[in-house]
Order: structure tokens, then C-alpha cells, then sequence
């Protein structure tokens, strides 16, 4: 059931100027005053939500050697840029992990029917290097959890690593050019330099419902899956579900994965949704053996970019990947080609771009259609804005999931749950106040972002002055390319802010990772103790970055609010989008390439003691 009115666009293809004005019509209901502090931060009485449940921490004696780099995550960030330091001949690399293992994101999130949206060939960092070839064209979480195992295991990243290990401080010891870095293992380690590869979407949030802390039944985080609770596994069959009324929070690309392993299992399934996710096609298939073998060296990097290219609106003579990120530029030549005389300046381009989007997006909405079969659940199931002002999302069973007597839509019509009480889940609705009662409260509730980055982290950094990175970072980020930060030499930050932004994380991670090689590599070969950003360099390119988003920050206002636009606020530096070169990825990448070319490690100042 819904709480919503029924509407009555059954199937329609709406024109663009009513489907401009039903856009901000969503968007406005969305918008709130509060934007992203209307999360709540996993510590106090919620850091239980926290904690580990994979592995137990093994004991050890606490270490107070020095290595050359101490890296911060052991995700794909630490795994990539561990590899490529040790290709390179840097070899004294340690990789500290909070998780018992390598894996990062896909560590933590062990959720049934956790998958990967972005192919498995162009996602899986390193696949010519390890010879290994993904079972699927999507893979599935624990193939992606074991390649990382094999990553570290083939680059010998276990060796040096500390597993279950949080970082609580780190300051740089000026008289010695060292990190000194102290954990919650007693640790006081040194190392020369400092990589921070914590990953974008890391730490868990809670929504700042009424009553949040209320709630008396069992509750988790997707991220921290209780399968000792629900039973069953990654595949599913979660049967200690049998007898229990279950209640989902979220709709996003979390939730669009396991809550067809939830109404299969669940006696009772409650999904509150505040927005619909846009839900496209998966068409999972078994990797062709003969195509694989036909492969040439090289394949990997030539897809990788190429899709990357196609989804950072940029042009190819191919589409290699062929998938649901794709498409919208197949429905953009489809547009040019039907057209005598193409318009093919910028402002052309761009609303020809929007056209396209709108037939990839009312072909979203039909597929709604097809395959939900009460009308009002169908209705409510249907997202109204741009294809990437949300992460778009693709499944072949979810959708269906609704069709099932023992799930229940709970739509919100944009205003989120109103109060959690020991028992419930209430609800406002046309007809007031509808409260549900459940045994378990499932939170698929997503991940800071845009918060302090030491927030983040779980720890701060006290650099060469003295002064904090939280207190430097006081007014917003500020970096050379993402990476340098003024007053913390030899400290290195590996992700998107400030610089480019795919949706294939690991893309952009590769191409940082070819950055830092190249600048470690140049300072140990030539004695350099102290490499830092200048404060001219930094101020520079903040300008750059502030130049560059315009465009990109008019058409994140028009979105609905989500993480990507700073929950509807799209100021320079905040959002996951916001907060990247505005120019894309590739022209980024670029960029770096010609900087590494020049020699001239410019708006880097390089000291040496002797
Ligand atoms: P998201 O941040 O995408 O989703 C959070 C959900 O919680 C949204 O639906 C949000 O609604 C909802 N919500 C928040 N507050 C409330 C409230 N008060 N009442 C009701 N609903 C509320 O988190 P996910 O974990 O789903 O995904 C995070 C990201 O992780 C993805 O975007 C993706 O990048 C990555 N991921 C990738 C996967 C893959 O490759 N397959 C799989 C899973 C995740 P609203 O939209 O209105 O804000």
C-alpha cells in the first residue's frame, strides 16, 4: 500500500515543459533547511551500529618502528596505490585497516544481494596484472572481497599491514620530517610519508528521525549486516525472517539490492522511501570465455576509459561497457542524428543532453509500469528528476518485489519518516498518522559525505604549524589537486575532492595512484625530506575548481536532494559532485598527466635537510 493520492500519468511520455515543472515540484517537496545536518553521527549511544561484525581484532604488541609509507584504508585506495608503490620499488609500504581485512567498502558492506552496478571488468582494479577474469559482467560482493584478498596477497600487502586497527592521531614530528601515527593498539609508528586513502562513502550515518534512539526491537545498518540475526547469507534465504515483521528505511542503491532478499524472507516487509531511486535494467550475464581469451594487453585501460569518457559527457567511436550508464549517450546520438542541422555548440549540446535524458528517464518510468501491478505503488515508485542527480540504480527484481502481498510500500511523498517509538515506525499521510510495528528496523540509510573530514576519518591531523587539518579545513577543503595540503608536508590525500570524479571509483583511484608514484618516486631519488604545497599553489587552484563549476552547480540546483548536490545545497566544494574538477574526470586526468610530463613538480615546495 501507499500513502499517497493516486496520480493519474499512467504510462504517459510527458512534454519537457511539464516534465521541467514536475521536477521542481519533487525537488521543492524535498528541499529542507536543514540539508546534511539532518543526519545523525555514529558515535555516543549509536556507536554500537559501529562496530565489527566479521572478525574479531587478533592481539599484538604495539609497534613503534618507522616505515616509508604508512597508508590510511585498506579499501581499493590503499590496495591500488599499495600495488603500484610496489611496481614502482617501494617496497616499505604499511597498510593500516580498521576492518579485519583488506577490502574496505566492500569489507563493511556484506548485505544479501550486495553487487556491483559499474561492470566487473572495468571496476576490478588490476585484472591484467592478477590474471583474473570476473565470473559475471556484474559481480557480486564476495568475488569482489576475495579479489582484494588476492591483490594483497600478490603484492605481499599483508606482510607490514595492521588489520583491526584504528587510527586515533597523527602529527608531524618536524625535528625527525616523520608522521607519527598513534591507534587504539597502543601504536605510536613513524613513517616518512603519509597516504590517506579513506574512501568517499565510509562512514555509516543514521537519519535524524524523532525517536531515533528509541526503538526497542533489532536494528542495524546495512553496512554491519546481522546475519546472526536474519540467518542466511550474501545469496539470501534470510529464513530467522520467517516470523518476523520487518521495516527497511531507505531506497537507495542499498536497499534496491537487498530488499528483494527481504520480501522473499521477511513474513512482513515495510520499505519507507522518501525518494524512488531510478531503477534501469541489470541484464547480469556469465563472462564469454572465447571473449576473454580474445583479450590483447591492454584491455582493461582502454575500457575503463572509454567509459569514462561516454559517462562524463564526453564523445567515442564505441560504447565498450554497453550498459544502463551508457545509454543515455546512445539516446543523445539518436537525438543529433533525427536532426537536418544539429546544434552543436555547448548550450546545444546541453539541451539536447536534457532531451535525452528525458526519454531515458520516461523509459525508467515505464518499466515501472510493466512491472508493478497496483497502479498507486507503481506511481510512487517513479523518480522525477535527471538520470545522475541520484545515483542511478539497476535491478531485474526489485521493482518486482512490490508485486509480492507480504510487501508494503510505505511512501512518504518526499517528507521521510516523521517518529520511531519503541515499537514503530510512524508515518504521516493523507489520513494523519500511520504507525507500523516491527520486530527488526533495518537502517539502508547511506554514508556521510560532505561532513568535516576528520569527522569522517575518525581522527585528526596536526601538521607542521601546529595547526589541526580540521581547524585548517575550518572554512571548507583546501588542496593542490585533491592531494597536497599546505602546512602538512609529506602528507597525501587519495579520492575525488578536488579533483575528478568518475563513477567508477577505481578509475580515478589508478590515475591518483600514477600521481603519487611518480612524486614519491622523484623525492626518494633525490634526498627530498619535506615536500609540501605552496599556499599560492593551493589558493590557485581553488579558483581553478571555482571556475570550473558553474555550469555544473546550475544543474545541481535543479536536482532533487541527495548526497550528490550537498542535499540540495550545491556549493562549491560540498556534495560528492560539487566537490570535484568541474571540467570532468578526463580533462583531470589530463592535466595530471601534463604535470607529471613538465618535470617541474610546480606548486610543490621540495626541502631537504642536507
Ligand atoms: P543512499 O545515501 O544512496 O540512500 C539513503 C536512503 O535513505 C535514500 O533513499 C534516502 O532518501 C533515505 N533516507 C534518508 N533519510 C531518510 C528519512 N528521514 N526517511 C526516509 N528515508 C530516508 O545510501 P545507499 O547505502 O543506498 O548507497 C550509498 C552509495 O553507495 C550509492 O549511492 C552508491 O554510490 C554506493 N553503492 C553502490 C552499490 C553498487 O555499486 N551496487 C550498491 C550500494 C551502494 P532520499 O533519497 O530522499 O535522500
Amino acid at each position: 500500500m501507499t500513502t499517497t493520492e493516486p496520480r493519474t500519468d499512467r504510462g504517459a511520455e510527458l512534454d519537457p515543459d511539464e516534465l521541467r515543472r514536475r521536477y521542481e515540484l519533487e525537488r521543492d517537496k524535498r528541499l529542507r533547511a536543514d540539508g546534511n545536518e539532518q543526519y545523525v553521527e555514529m558515535t555516543g549511544q549509536f556507536a554500537h551500529y559501529l562496530e565489527d561484525p566479521y572478525v574479531a581484532p587478533q592481539e599484538r604488541e604495539p609497534l613503534f618502528d618507522d616505515v616509508t609509507v604508512a597508508l590510511i584504508g585498506g579499501g581499493f585506495a590503499g590496495l591500488i596505490t599499495g600495488a603500484r608503490l610496489k611496481e614502482a620499488g617501494i617496497d616499505d609500504v604499511r597498510i593500516i585497516e580498521k576492518g579485519g581485512d583488506f577490502g574496505g567498502t566492500w569489507y563493511w558492506n556484506r548485505y544479501p544481494g550486495a553487487q556491483c552496478d559499474v561492470e566487473s571488468y572495468i571496476y576490478l582494479p588490476l585484472l591484467e596484472e592478477t590474471g583474473y577474469v570476473p565470473k559475471e559482467k556484474y559481480t557480486r560482493a564476495p568475488e569482489i572481497l576475495e579479489h582484494c584478498h588476492r591483490i594483497a596477497r600478490q603484492y605481499e600487502l599483508y606482510d607490514n599491514a595492521c588489520l583491526s586497527t584504528e587510527v586515533q592521531a597523527i602529527d608531524w614530528d618536524d625535528e625527525r620530517d616523520r608522521w607519527v601515527i598513534r591507534t587504539n593498539r597502543g601504536d605510536a609508528m613513524t613513517a616518512r610519508f603519509l597516504i590517506m586513502g579513506n574512501g568517499p562513502l565510509h562512514r555509516p550515518k543514521l537519519p535524524g528521525i524523532p525517536g531515533v534512539e528509541s526503538f526497542r526491537g533489532h536494528t542495524f545498518h546495512t553496512s554491519r549486516w546481522d546475519y546472526d540475526y536474519t540467518g542466511g547469507g550474501p545469496d539470501g534465504n534470510l529464513e530467522n525472517l520467517r516470523d518476523k515483521r520487518v521495516g527497511i528505511i531507505g531506497t537507495g542503491a542499498t536497499a534496491v539490492q537487498c530488499v528483494p532478499h527481504l520480501a522473499e524472507s521477511a513474513q512482513e516487509l515495510h520499505v519507507f522511501q522518501r525518494t524512488p531511486s531510478s531503477i534501469d535494467v541489470r541484464n547480469n550475464r556469465p563472462t564469454d570465455p572465447e571473449w576473454a581469451a580474445s583479450l590483447e594487453p591492454g584491455w582493461q585501460k582502454r575500457r575503463i576509459e572509454n567509459f569514462t569518457v561516454l559517462t562524463s559527457g564526453g564523445m567515442a567511436d564505441e560504447d565498450l561497457v554497453m550498459d544502463g550508464w551508457t545509454d543515455i549517450i546512445g539516446k543523445l546520438l539518436v537525438r543529433f542524428r533525427q536532426s537536418d542541422n544539429p546544434d552543436l555548440t555547448p548550450s546545444g549540446i546541453a539541451s539536447t543532453m536534457e532531451l535525452a535524458d528525458f526519454d531515458k528517464m520516461n523509459e525508467i518510468r515505464s518499466r515501472v509500469d510493466e512491472l508493478v501491478h497496483d497502479q498507486n505503488t507503481a506511481e510512487a515508485l517513479k523518480p522525477w528528476y535527471r538520470q545522475f542527480c541520484k545515483r542511478p540504480c539497476f535491478h531485474d527484481d526489485y521493482l518486482q518485489a512490490f508485486n509480492r502481498p507480504n510487501v508494503h510500500l510505505v511512501d512518504t511523498d518526499g517528507q521521510g519518516v516523521a517518529r520511531i517509538t519503541e515499537t514503530s515506525v510512524v508515518v504521516n499521510g493523507p489520513d494523519g498518522e500511520r504507525e507500523y510495528e516491527l520486530d527488526c528496523l533495518i537502517y539502508a540509510t547511506g554514508f556521510e559525505v560532505g561532513t568535516a573530514y576528520t569527522r569522517r576519518a575518525g581522527y585528526d591531523v596536526t601538521g607542521a604549524r601546529g595547526q589541526t587539518l580540521s581547524d585548517h579545513w575550518e572554512g571548507g577543503m583546501r588542496s593542490l589537486h585533491g592531494m597536497h595540503v599546505h602546512g602538512f608536508p609529506n602528507m597525501f590525500l587519495l579520492g575525488h575532492a578536488q579533483g575528478g570524479f568518475t563513477a567508477n571509483y577505481p578509475h580515478l583511484l589508478e590515475e591518483a595512484s600514477l600521481q603519487l608514484v611518480h612524486i614519491l618516486r622523484h623525492a626518494i631519488d633525490n634526498d627530498i625530506d619535506q615536500l609540501e604545497a605552496t599556499e599560492e599553489a593551493v589558493e590557485e587552484w581553488i579558483q581553478t575548481l571555482d571556475e570550473k563549476a558553474r555550469d555544473m552547480r546550475s544543474f545541481q540546483q535543479s536536482c532533487t536532494p541527495g548526497y550528490y548536490n550537498n542535499e540540495g545545497m550545491p556549493l562549491q566544494g560540498a556534495g560528492l559532485i560539487g566537490a570535484s574538477y568541474g571540467e570532468g574526470p578526463m580533462a583531470f586526468f589530463r592535466l595530471m598527466a601534463e604535470w607529471r610530463e613538465s618535470g617541474d613538480m610546480a606548486g610543490l615546495e621540495l626541502r631537504s635537510q642536507s
